[in-house]
């Protein structure tokens, strides 16, 4: 939000918009002290803050009354003593003024950046908690406007819109008091047309205002369209379907329009200025003109110097009473910022961790499944009475069409959603009585889309064991199948693997992934086996990596590819979010079921491709 000039920036001073308008927030007592609880641990710094805008206040309007003096006792006065005095003194004070103000824009930057600071960490940890089930229904855009816009928009309310609602308040008062006592018809003049001469401001703030927000809704249009198409897959799509020429049109199409928008801005500025210098010195002629008829006319005792003050003092109301008109609309913009924060910090914690969880001593791995039914959305079931027991050292296989559920039924183990009804349970426990730290450390999973960093290949490694010794990355590497891709790279390990990893194919990835794991060494391995085919080199490095996991470790397999279903001790064969059959491949087979389909369908397709290989 600017506090600039009226009508700068984004939020336009003084002006709220219809969206706005609609969704200004309602102003209640525990709103206020929500906000004050952020204040609150800085009051000391506070005090000192307030004290400083008092005397900076002060000390600031000052050298306009001591003009008079300057004036009256050292020019008309002719005295040399008292001018030199008085010049000094108004000097002092001018510096006195700004060294005051130097130390409060420090306490005050101080303050609001320690504000930020604590809102920020508070609200990536409360982030942090957040469940699948937010991060992708949420629109990461918004995630990132809290986070920065919204959090940076509170810091400037507190730097801005806080202290110059005071200052300008006590720079008000100052200038009243003093005014009235030099002369109260003189006074009472300026208290008429300070406002009245502030209206044309708004006025033409107001056109420049809605012109920036037209210019702004172009550059949001712009960004829109450098993120869609300045990305890896976006720039992928444009090329395949040879969109460059459209793209090109339709950014240069709302560039143009920007540019218009913004040179009738900055000429409405320079317009609105014109207006405002004129109307603004029309004040100080009025009063030197009902100052001279009260001086000629009714012989009052003002002197030319009290007319000087007066005009002076009437200059420094200009900028305060046009802030303070707007207060109302600054004050709810800054409510309705705050207020979309807490929204943020209030939406509840989906996967709530124990506050005294069970602690396994020696964690096995077994997983139970115990009649788990389960859905993402209210009215449509993904899981239906599921139960099955994987006792540790064993494998098991899930199969089934694509969309059964399965990729849903492996998130509910490390607890990524949580059962709607049944229980998952971890070594006999309920998974949601154990510590999530510590059932997520149990589980390993290599997903079908293998995050990796923009960072190097061994610290992309690291982050499932920062302590890793060099020897333990080489060992899971080779386990892995990767090792000696790794070494042919030209920085080895310390490769940088790109965005996302999109340096590496889809086939390297899991590899790296797999190794991750491996670091990671869980007691419970779930691998879900891409869907996406791979060449037969890929997929048999894939398969030479994970087929000994499989009979070392506890593991669940989501698998497409024969040669893994083999692997395993039983395989469940889910449809439409039900186990329909279970067995050995031998028994399915013979079923003439679902497997049975499958494995004509696609497992011996894959058997016959790999065989031809
Ligand atoms: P595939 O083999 O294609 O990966 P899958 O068997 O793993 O499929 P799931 O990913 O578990 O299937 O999806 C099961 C169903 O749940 C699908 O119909 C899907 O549309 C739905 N689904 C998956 N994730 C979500 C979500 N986050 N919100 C709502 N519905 C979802």
């Amino acid at each position: 939000m600017s506090m600039g000039g009226p009508g700068m920036g984004r939020g336009g001073r003084g002006f709220m918009s219809e969206e706005e308008k609609a969704n200004a927030p309602k102003i209640t007592w525990p709103l206020v002290k929500r906000v004050l609880s952020y204040l609150k641990p800085y009051w000391k710094q506070m005090i000192l803050v307030l004290a400083a805008i008092v005397l900076s206040s002060v000390f600031n309007l000052m050298p306009s009354v001591l003009t008079g003096r300057i004036i009256d006792e050292g020019l008309i006065g002719r005295n040399m003593n008292a001018l030199v005095r008085l010049i000094l003194l108004s000097l002092g004070v001018t510096l006195g003024a700004n060294l005051i103000g130097v130390l409060e824009s420090y306490l005050n930057t101080w303050i609001a950046q320690h504000i930020t600071f604590d809102m920020r960490n508070q609200m990536y940890r409360h982030l942090q908690k957040m469940s699948q089930r937010f991060f992708t229904t949420s629109n990461q855009g918004d995630i990132i406007t809290r986070m920065t816009s919204d959090i940076d928009g509170v810091r400037q309310v507190i730097t801005n819109t806080f202290t110059s609602i005071l200052s300008n308040v006590i720079t008000l008062i100052v200038a009243l008091v003093a005014m009235y006592q030099k002369n109260w018809i003189l006074a009472t003049i300026g208290i008429i047309i300070v406002p009245l001469f502030t209206l044309p401001t708004r006025a033409a703030g107001k056109t420049r205002w809605q012109l920036t927000r037209e210019a702004q809704e172009c550059n949001d249009e712009i960004n829109g369209i450098l993120n869609e198409t300045m990305s890896v897959s976006g720039q992928t799509l444009v090329k395949l379907f040879c969109m460059e020429d459209r793209e090109y049109k339709k950014y240069e199409d709302v560039n143009t329009k920007m540019i218009k928008l913004y040179i009738r801005e900055s000429m409405a500025g320079r317009w609105f200025r014109v207006v405002i210098t004129t109307v603004a010195s029309i004040g100080p002629m009025l009063l030197y003109l009902v100052g001279g008829i009260l001086i000629m006319k009714y012989d009052s005792s003002l002197s030319v110097g009290d007319i000087t003050v007066l005009v002076a003092l009437l200059g420094r109301m200009y900028g305060p009473v046009n802030s303070l008109l707007n207060i109302q609309v600054d004050w709810l913009r800054a409510m309705a910022m705050f207020t979309r924060i807490f929204e943020y910090f209030d939406m509840p914690v989906e996967i709530e961790d124990q506050k005294n969880p069970v602690r396994l001593y020696s964690p096995k791995g077994n997983i139970t499944f115990d009649h788990v039914f389960f859905q993402y959305e209210p009215d449509r079931m993904i899981l239906k009475d599921i139960s099955f027991t994987l006792r540790s050292g064993n494998s098991v296989a899930i199969v089934g069409p694509s969309g059964s559920g399965k990729s849903t039924m492996i998130n509910l183990i490390p607890r990524l959603y949580d059962v709607t009804g049944g229980c998952v349970k971890f070594d006999g426990v309920d998974v949601r009585k154990l510590g999530l730290k510590q059932l997520r450390e149990n589980v390993g999973i290599v997903t079908q889309e293998t995050y990796l960093f923009n960072g190097t290949i061994r610290e992309n490694l690291l982050y499932a064991k920062p302590d890793a010794k060099e020897e333990e990355l080489i060992e899971a590497c080779k386990k892995a199948n990767i090792h000696d891709f790794i070494l042919r790279q030209p920085q080895g390990y310390d490769t940088v693997v790109g965005n996302r990893g999109l340096k590496l194919s889809g086939g390297e990835k899991q590899r790296l992934s797999i190794a991750r794991i491996l670091l990671k060494d869980p007691s419970v391995m779930i691998f879900d086996e891409a869907t996406a085919s791979l060449d037969s080199i890929s997929e048999n490095a894939i398969q030479e990596a994970i087929d000994p996991l499989i009979e070392s470790r506890t593991s669940i397999l989501i698998a497409h590819r024969l040669s893994t279903i083999l692997a395993a001790d039983e395989i469940l064969v889910l449809k439409d979010g039900e186990i329909v059959e279970r067995g050995t491949h031998e028994n399915l087979v013979r079923l003439g079921g679902v497997y049975t389909e499958l494995y004509n369908t696609q497992f011996k397709k894959a058997l016959e491709a790999e065989v031809k290989d």
